[in-house]
């Protein structure tokens, strides 16, 4: 605190410390940890914000009078003032306030809370910062919460404390909040992403170092004195990215982002002419928040470019002084006097107190938007006939809403109102519009509703009907087919399955069952006549084996010096294929165990025994190699995408060797099941084409090659 404020007065704080000390003797929390050590990481956290002495000290008090029932709000405005008191009284207050699942929604009840906590900062800011630094220490201590708390408390540090950290311009605060809210609010989400970036990372080696010495150079040599931090974007604006685009998580290039500081204005711009003539620039990515600055006082540059490797990155240009100002917001300038802040000539705050003030009558949602805290970033709410809210992405249409309402709602609607007026489909809806959906049980979707709907949810749930209708349609299609050919050679279907020829034939075919069959009929990739022949008939003529010579089990393809005759495995962590990087590692016991170059596990081993390392190479065959990967492919839950997906597999003709399908918990963002299945493939090439057809699929979030 000296550093920053040196007027502050070390006693209070030390009787502040103290007091706060006694009140929690003897609790725990539950981390196991003596409970003072929450207020103290309060008041830390609080000190890194540049609060005052006031501040700091509601900080170490925070939770006195909840916790310990005979100190009074009143005992610690005798000891440490009114302030204190007030801003004690008023994060206590707001804990026990929060009102929920009465009769208002869940998200009025939200929006109430939050103006009522918005509110209370008019009197006094310092009490949005406890909050906030409290919210933030819950969450950085979330181990051995119950997994229902932890995920309340991480779905409003998320959707409440992050979007009132960036109002406030608190740029650390904000990023740290999210990524936290997101880990405990929607956890296989966020593992899902948090492996694919890893993998990613693997992958692109010393990218962020590289890059990041060759942006330092080329500024250098131009004479521009700067600061160039490479980072790997936070996970949770990753992830918004996805749900907003409707995209996988193979489909983000641009997760790596660097930041470059400068002394001086000028600098930013002749740094940004330098970058764009060295490297290709993404267009539409350049935005000017120097010249525009956000509402929340954000400045600096932002462009995206193409690096040498082909792979897009963003860049931030900013002043060190905007950086500060990024990072800690309103509080970046305040000034001291007698250990307290001076804050009547901070244009932000005043600005934002007279915003509260102007619009403290309007209602929840209505309020926040005057105040542009985006509290579901990017998203309009709409409102519903009976008066709930619901959120969607911009540009959302009536036809999103009505999905967004039920899948059958949207798979019978055949109208909208907005405002009470009768609109096209295809209207953009604002924030603030008043939807009712007109349905028809007879009506259902048709193919140009994909054009229509613009949410990853209506437009996948259209998907889903057509595909399970017009496979309805092949069946019946290819029921017919089958039953004239079979009337034809005079059988009848009882016949064939009494004697076992019928799953005989399924199985030779590899279809699961009937309707399978026919369905594969209906669609023409199944001959009823030459089904029916080779069931009946016994022909051997159609037998056709896809992969003669090798099984997988055999010697890998690998060559090694000239000591052929060593015991070579394929590493089981991150199964190579013919095509692939290769180096070989002499395990003891288990021969020469061949590690894709990229293999984390291999690096590992490296470090250790770096004699043990050796080059192999693939050793070519004539296409007769076989390999089994192991592959686990995240998808939304709807029916067929299982069937889909072992189609897929079949179509790329490689063999499924096992597979396993199983539901992931429901998560906020729609029901996600996780299918883990060993294919054989030739080489590199053709897991590639396999893959691609995979990610192509449609309900497939994402593949990734390593049993995790
Ligand atoms: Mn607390």
């Amino acid at each position: 605190m000296k550093s920053y404020n040196p007027t502050s007065n070390e006693m209070l704080l030390r009787k502040a410390y103290l007091f706060s000390a006694l009140a929690h003797e003897g609790v725990m929390r539950k981390d196991g940890r003596p409970y003072l050590s929450h207020p103290m990481s309060v008041a830390d956290i609080l000190a890194d914000l540049k609060m005052d002495d006031v501040g700091i000290v509601a900080g170490f008090l925070h939770d006195v009078v909840e916790d310990n029932h005979t100190v009074t709000i009143e005992n610690i405005g005798d000891r440490f003032g009114p302030e204190v008191a007030h801003i004690v009284a008023a994060v206590t207050k707001i804990e026990r306030d929060v009102p929920l699942d009465q009769q208002m929604s869940k998200e009025e009840a939200g929006y109430e809370n939050i103006r009522k906590l918005i509110i209370a900062m008019v009197e006094d800011i310092r009490v949005i910062f406890v909050k906030l630094a409290d919210r933030l220490h819950n969450l950085r201590t979330m181990e051995g919460m119950p997994r229902e708390s932890a995920r309340k408390k991480a779905k409003e540090g998320l959707e409440i404390f992050a979007p009132i950290a960036n109002r406030l311009g608190i740029g650390k605060i904000k990023a740290e909040l999210e990524d936290l809210g997101f880990r405990y609010a929607y956890p296989e989400d966020y593992e899902m992403i948090r492996s694919a970036i890893q993998e990613k990372r693997i992958y692109s080696g010393g990218f962020l170092e590289e890059t990041r010495t060759q942006l330092t150079d080329l500024l250098g040599k131009n004479g521009i004195r700067c600061e160039v931090q490479g980072r790997v974007k936070h996970l949770y604006s990753i992830y918004r990215k996805i749900l907003r685009q409707g995209i996988n998580i193979n489909e983000v290039y641009d997760y790596m982002a660097f930041r470059i500081l400068v002394p001086e204005l000028r600098d930013c711009y002749s740094a940004l002419g330098y970058i764009h003539s060295r490297w290709n620039l993404v267009p539409g990515r350049f935005k000017d928040f120097i010249s525009d600055p956000k509402e929340n006082g954000y400045k600096s540059l932002h462009t995206s470019v193409i690096g040498p490797s082909g792979q897009p990155f963003e860049i931030q240009i900013r002043t060190f002084e905007m950086h500060s100002q990024a990072e800690n917001g309103i509080a970046a300038h305040w000034k001291y006097k007698e250990g307290r802040f001076v804050e009547e000539d901070d244009d932000n705050i005043s600005t934002f107190r007279k915003e509260i003030e102007d619009s403290s009558k309007s209602s929840g949602a209505e309020f926040l938007n005057n105040l542009h805290i985006d509290l579901y970033p990017k998203d309009i709410y709409i409102i519903t006939p009976k008066g709930k809210v619901v959120h969607l992405a911009r540009g959302a249409t009536p036809l999103d809403f009505a999905y967004a309402i039920h899948t059958d709602i949207g798979n019978q609607c055949v109208g909208a109102k907005v405002n009470g007026k009768l609109v096209p489909l295809k209207t953009e809806l604002k924030s603030g519009d008043r939807v009712e959906v007109m349905t028809n049980p007879q009506a259902h979707p048709s193919r140009d509703w994909l054009e229509v709907a613009k949410s990853t949810r209506a437009k996948s749930k259209i998907k889903g009907w057509l595909a399970q209708n017009e496979k309805s349609l092949a069946i019946e299609r290819g029921r017919e087919s089958f039953e004239k050919e079979l009337r034809r050679l005079k059988k009848n279907l009882r016949e064939l399955s009494e004697n076992g020829a019928l799953e005989e034939g399924l199985k030779k075919s590899a279809v699961p069952d009937l309707d399978s069959l026919f369905a594969e009929i209906g669609y023409g990739k199944i001959d009823p006549r030459v089904f029916l022949k080779r069931i009946l008939g016994g022909e051997e003529e159609e037998e056709r084996s896809r992969h003669p010579g090798r099984r997988a089990s055999d010697s890998p393809p690998i060559s090694f010096g000239g000591d052929s005759d060593f015991l070579m495995n394929l590493a089981r962590c991150c199964n190579p294929v013919e095509g692939d990087e290769i180096r070989g590692y002499i395990a003891k016991g288990k021969g020469l165990v061949v590690h894709r170059n990229s293999c984390s596990n291999l690096r590992r081993l490296a470090e250790i025994h770096p004699e043990r390392v050796c080059e192999v190479n693939w050793e070519g065959r004539g296409g007769t190699n076989i390999f089994e990967i192991p592959l686990s492919i995240v998808v939304h839950n709807r029916r067929g995408v299982l069937a889909g997906v072992t189609k897929t597999v079949s179509d790329a003709g490689a063999d499924i060797m096992s597979c396993d399908a199983k539901s992931l918990e429901k998560q906020g963002v729609g029901e996600k099941g996780m299918i883990r299945i060993k294919v054989l493939v030739k080489d590199k090439g053709h897991l590639k084409r396999l893959l691609s057809m995979l990610s192509d699929l449609d309900g497939v979030a994402s593949i990734s090659r390593n049993a995790p």
